[in-house]
């Protein structure tokens, strides 16, 4: 745990670092679809690629409220940069932490965490998304290797990464297991049949790289395979539990920029001869945005505490993905109406906002699925 000072020391130097380095460029990003590499290596070197990664392993260790706090300052300026450094945060360094072996660890999560390699994960295939049991992708053992072939959908970072948590079936046609049958490989994307498609043309977080992966027969040696085999798709669901807490910082700062937008924007609008700050419509319109942005910032840091009190928190994360992403589409709803017409326009900020918010409803689990999941758990409470 740190302290009150620690933590600011380490929100404020994201703030800066988004600031001078990310928020001037990301409309520019946006437009070309541009990855910036070299931003994400930049944070990898003031360790942002390993803020969940523990000390001993050359990570932050920091607490997971303060890890939110980072990671909102960082989507406030570009939610793309924040996907990206959040993936690699939560999902693949939280398996090797868990599941890997001291050597595992000693060649990727140690690197992870200094910033000199990236990573992604692979559960999505493009008929086993929300159903993401279903997924087909085929590891078949021969002598001391495996052998890894199927197509991935919409991974992040698939085509920019160092290296993807893969998950495969490891059951066999014959003798299916259902979710008992996936296990988990580190696939560095150097390997030899790993290929990473065209990236996708999005609607938002356009600067994030999202892909398929093909797998040609990559031929990869046991020590490849993360924790047990048959146990990828309880790994990957761990992982999610702290995917979707980065998912609703992700979600806070889109939400957050979009109202600091409106406050500046509804000072300086003028009509009816005042600012349009002056009407009560307004008024009451950001206050609703403002409450709303907190209540999502308070349910997440309440839930991020209880995790690292040791607490169960799937049902948790599930509301505090399902509360963030409802609320960052809605404030960014409202600041395009503040703004008006100039609103709809790429010339101002806010339609990004809106675009990069959509998406916090969709991967990681949709709201639909976050709603199954909490409901499902209430049934068994
Ligand atoms: C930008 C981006 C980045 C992504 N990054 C990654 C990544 O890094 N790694 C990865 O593995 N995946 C990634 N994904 C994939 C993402 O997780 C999936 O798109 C998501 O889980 C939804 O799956 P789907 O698109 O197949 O939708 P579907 O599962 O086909 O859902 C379609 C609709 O049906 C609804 N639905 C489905 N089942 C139910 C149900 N049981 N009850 C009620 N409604 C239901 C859904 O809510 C949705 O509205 C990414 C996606 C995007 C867009």
């Amino acid at each position: 745990m740190l302290t009150a000072t620690e933590q600011r020391e380490v929100v404020e130097l994201a703030r800066e670092f988004a600031k001078e380095k990310i928020e001037p460029f990301a409309a520019e990003w946006d437009r070309t679809s541009h990855f910036p590499r070299e931003v994400i290596d930049e944070l990898g070197k003031l360790g942002f690629l390993g803020m969940t990664t523990p000390e001993e392993y050359d990570g932050m260790g920091l607490d997971t409220v303060t890890y939110l706090l980072a990671l909102e300052e960082i989507s406030a300026a570009d939610a793309a940069i924040a996907v990206s450094i959040g993936i690699h945060n939560a999902i693949p360094t939280t398996m090797l932490v868990r599941h890997g072996t001291p050597a595992q660890k000693e060649r990727w999560l140690r690197p992870m965490a200094r910033g000199e390699l990236l990573a992604g994960f692979a559960l999505s295939e493009a008929e086993a998304g929300s159903d993401a049991a279903s997924l087909r992708a085929q590891a078949t053992r021969d002598g001391k290797e495996w052998v890894l072939n199927g197509a991935k959908a919409w991974a992040t970072n698939a085509g920019t990464a160092d290296l993807m948590m893969i998950m495969v079936r490891t059951d066999q046609p014959n003798a299916r297991r259902g979710p008992k049958g996936i296990s988990t490989f580190v696939v560095p994307t150097d390997t030899k049949g790993y290929k990473a498609a065209k990236p996708e043309d999005k609607m938002g977080l356009r600067a994030s790289n999202t892909a398929g992966i093909e797998l040609n027969d990559v031929r990869l040696p046991a020590d490849h395979m993360l924790g047990d085999e048959g146990m990828g798709f309880v790994y990957a669901m761990e992982g999610l539990d702290a995917g979707r807490l980065g998912i609703g910082a992700q979600a806070v700062g889109i939400a957050r920029r979009a109202l600091e937008h409106s406050i500046s924007y509804c000072a300086e609008r003028k009509q009816f001869g005042k600012a349009i700050q002056d009407f009560q419509a307004v008024q009451f319109k950001l206050a609703d945005m403002a409450t709303r942005i907190e209540a999502a910032r308070a349910l997440s840091h309440r839930v991020a505490g209880r995790k690292d009190a040791g607490e169960d928190v799937t049902m948790f994360t599930s509301m505090v993905k399902l509360f963030a992403s409802e609320t960052a589409m809605w404030v960014t709803t409202q600041a395009i109406q503040l703004f008006g017409g100039y609103g709809y326009m790429r010339d101002f900020p806010v339609e990004k906002l809106f675009r990069d918010a959509k998406v916090t409803e969709i991967y990681e689990g949709t709201s639909e699925i976050q709603r199954v999941v909490i409901a499902r758990a209430l049934r068994h409470s």
